[in-house]
């Protein structure tokens, strides 16, 4: 039993990882097939007491499965940090998707909602949650359909108990993929982030501890169990662990989600998943982490792709959406494009956020940059703001007084040398 359940986590993964589940008119694996080959054995296994919360997050310490929503913290310990709070606890799923650029978790949801749907309710096992929420963005009314439909499976099936899994709507705003303001939506009120401490794993949902994860760190859990925590480690490259889905887009020959070693280099992604630049673009910039992780150059599209490397370089991986611009896109233009986005998604709870994010985009809509204004604006921006949409406002605009000196000299914004 044990050996079919194991090959089905890996048939269904390798097949989804590989683009051969087909997302035409959403086709996706339904239950009976998932069962067939012993979908859902490891939840059986948890809940029958075959598997233990200690030895199964000792497996996800050794694969190094860390939150692939942005944070990058490592799982274990978060179930570490929840199951340490007295009950009742909650667990609730992050699919509001919202960092631009970011279309991975959409790619598992709508090809194999199993695969998800039981890591996460593995997750909600491993905290011993008295619910599950699924906060799902407004944005994808098909993938509501299919996990609407998926969930009624499991109850039916009396996999789950009815009601156990609540499925939620977004309503179309960035900051509630912010956990805080995410568990504000659940609760019903304006999606407004908290402060902290307390961190939602001491006091989230309804003032309980809860355990908020990913999308796709969840999908990994059944694929992990099923080829072994040594599988999943050994993918990486340069030293990282794992493997990571990159949603790739910009002048790139081939977009999409690409499924790839943790710690390759931008230049590795380009060319071994991405077929190469588009035809006639030359790598100018990237952006590593959607809207909110900065910009780097060309030049340093040797370095490895992951969260600690890019934190030397002011930057971060996020989510892994890798924006890739070429020599004929306009940097101004870019960052323009990314203030105007943050100043449009300011929750508008505080100060630095609400007016810093207006104040920088009318800063870099001038033909010459004031560098030392904007310094101190980017400053206060990331010091003084509640969250991390004010925090990581100024990244692009910093990034770029770093790193693209000579380019901004030459567009006159900025004075040579
Ligand atoms: Fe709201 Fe911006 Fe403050 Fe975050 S930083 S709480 S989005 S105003």
């Amino acid at each position: 039993h044990h050996h079919v359940c194991h090959a089905n986590a890996e048939n269904v993964g390798a097949a989804v990882e590989q683009g051969q589940i087909q997302p035409e008119e959403i086709q996706w694996q339904g239950l009976a097939d998932y069962r067939s080959a012993g979908g859902y054995g490891l939840l059986a296994d948890c809940h029958e007491g075959r598997v233990s919360v200690e030895s199964l997050a000792k497996e996800l310490e050794h694969a190094g499965l860390r939150g692939l929503g942005g944070a990058g913290f490592p799982t274990f310990r978060k179930w570490q940090a929840v199951r340490a709070e007295p009950g009742p606890r909650y667990a609730v799923i992050n699919a509001d998707e919202g960092e631009p650029g970011t279309f991975k978790d959409r790619y598992y949801l709508e090809r194999a909602p199993h695969v998800f749907l039981e890591g996460a309710l593995v997750s909600a096992w491993a905290v011993e949650a008295k619910a599950l929420y699924i906060y799902l963005r407004d944005e994808y009314p098909g993938l509501h359909r299919v996990l609407k439909e998926a969930i009624a499976e499991l109850e039916s099936a009396e996999i789950v108990e009815q009601g156990f899994v609540i499925l939620r709507r977004g309503a179309g705003a960035y900051i509630c993929g912010e956990e805080s303001a995410l568990i504000e939506s659940l609760e019903g009120k304006p999606g407004k982030p908290r402060h902290r401490p307390p961190f939602v794993a001491q006091k989230g949902l309804f003032g309980q501890p809860t355990l908020v994860n990913n999308v796709e760190t969840v999908y990994w859990i059944p694929r992990i169990h099923a080829q072994g925590a040594d599988w999943f480690a050994s993918q990486g490259r340069h030293g990282r662990k794992g493997l990571r889905s990159f949603s790739v887009s910009g002048r790139v020959a081939r977009p999409g989600v690409h499924v790839a070693p943790a710690g390759i280099t931008l230049n590795e992604l380009i060319e071994e998943y991405c077929g190469g630049m588009a035809e006639g673009h030359r790598l100018l910039a990237y952006l590593p982490g959607g809207a909110s992780g900065g910009i780097l150059p060309a030049s340093k599209a040797d370095i490895p792709l992951d969260f600690d490397t890019l934190q030397e370089h002011g930057c971060f991986i996020g989510s892994a959406a890798v924006i890739v611009l070429s020599d004929q896109d306009d940097l101004q233009a870019a960052a323009a494009n990314l203030l105007g986005f943050f100043a449009d998604e300011s929750c508008g709870q505080c100060t630095p956020c609400r007016v810093g994010t207006e104040k920088m985009l009318t800063l870099l809509e001038r033909d010459t940059w004031d560098e030392q204004t904007l310094q101190q604006l980017a400053k206060v921006m990331a010091d003084a703001s509640i969250c991390g949409l004010g925090q990581a406002a100024p990244n692009p605009v910093l990034s770029l007084l770093r790193d693209f000196r000579s380019e901004l000299a030459s567009q006159k914004l900025i004075a040579k040398g």
